[in-house]
Formats: structure tokens, sequence, C-alpha cells
């Protein structure tokens, strides 16, 4: 594995109770550049100072790995990719009660491991040495985006939103009113080289709804995409 200044200074929190796989990872993503701190149960990591990202095993000894990205989820923006086993935990995983921003499905290349965390860990801004947000805030009427500190506000009020969530959010609400096509915001707010199912798009519109309070933020245009306004 290339060791790049992307990764450098790349905080890790792994939550992974198999030794092996745990050992490699931590070996794996140190010769890459990144530092990792390894939990073998969920309570402990969750105690831990909060990492750039958390990497959640879903098998873990004491609470599950869901249950642990929900409580990551409960406290704060930083992103998780979940480790599964079986396909079938992957929609789980992309559920809306979970919040994951990714995942990874045993066994999996370093490689692409590598690809992901810089890829959340990007659009969450968190890495140290990141480049500066200066950005000005979006409004589109009550909503208001800061995409600075990465806040939301709807009437004033907080709404707490997964990393991707936020990211799509932003990028539909830059251009309130207009259609966007799917193709163009899975390119934009998931990687260019993404090729998951579609159907994570569409998890985290509906997450958005439901966390907006009124499904009518964003419409769905059949066969085209979204679009974002303020609810008639
Ligand atoms: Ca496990």
């Amino acid at each position: 594995m290339v060791r790049t200044d992307d990764n450098v200074g790349v905080d890790v929190v792994l939550v992974e109770d198999d030794d092996a796989i745990a050992a490699s990872l931590v070996s794996g993503l140190g010769s890459a550049g990144m530092s990792v701190r390894r939990y073998a149960s969920g309570r402990p990591a969750l105690e831990a100072p909060p990492p750039d990202v958390y990497l959640v095993d879903v098998g873990l000894p004491d609470i599950d790995g869901f249950e642990v990205c929900r409580r990551i989820r409960s406290t704060g923006a930083v992103p998780v990719i979940m480790l599964t086993a079986r396909g079938d935990e992957i929609d789980r995983v992309l559920g809306l009660e979970i919040g994951a921003d990714d995942y990874v499905t045993k066994p999996f290349g370093l490689r692409e491991l590598v690809a992901r965390i810089r890829a959340v860990v990007r659009r969450s801004g968190a890495a140290s040495g990141a480049e500066q947000v200066d950005e000005a805030g979006v409004s589109v009427g009550p909503l208001r985006i800061d995409p600075s500190r990465r806040l939301v506000l709807l009437d004033g009020a907080d709404v707490v939103l997964t990393a991707k969530e936020f990211d799509l959010l932003l990028y539909l609400a830059r251009r309130p009113g207009i259609v966007h096509r799917r193709a163009d915001i899975m390119e934009s707010v998931w990687d260019s080289n993404w090729y998951g199912p579609t159907k994570t798009l569409d998890a985290h519109v509906a997450a958005l709804r439901k966390k907006l309070g009124d499904p009518s933020w964003i419409e769905a245009v059949r066969g085209v995409g979204f679009r974002l306004d303020v609810p008639a």
C-alpha cells in the first residue's frame, strides 16, 4: 500500500473483535499512513475520543455493530464505515435506522478500504489538515445549511444528519427547484468510482424526507432524479 499525504493524519477507530483481521488492518492502514486505534468491543470504542472515521464490524461480543453505529450517529457526524460479513447485512447497514456512511463486505481489499475511508473523510472534512471549508451558507426557505460547520437548521432547529445525508442535502439545496439527474447526484455526492446500486440514493432521500419532517421537500421526478424545494 502506497503511503500518501491524503492518508497521513487520518485518525481511524477500528471496532473489530477478530484479532487476525484487526492486526492486518492496523498494519495495512498504518502503512498507508493512517493512525488506527483498535477496540475489540463496542462500548470502549464509544467511550474513546472521536476519530475522523469509525470502521465498525457488525458482529461484536458486547453490543452489535448496528447499535454501535446508531450510537455514534446520535452524538455527531463522524463518518461510519461498516465491515459486513454477509450480503444480507448490507440492507440493514444502508437502512435508515443505522445511518452508516458506507460499508465494505468481507473479504475486502485494503486498497478498496483505504479509498472508501478517504472518500468519507474527504466528504466530512474531518481529517486534520483537510482543506479549509470556506463556503457561504445555503438557505432555502426555512432551511439553512452551514457547510463550514456542517450544520443544518430548519426553522432554527438542529437537524442531525449523517455525513452523506448532509452532502446530498447540500448538493440539492445549492440549486433548489432544479431537477438533478440520479447519475449526477451519484457522481457528486458519492464517489465517481462508486459501483453500488442507486438504492443507496433512494435510502438517503427517504431519510432526509423523514428528518425534514415533510416528504415534499424532495420531489422524485420519475425516470430523471430529484428536486429540492420549499414545500408548498
Ligand atoms: Ca466480528
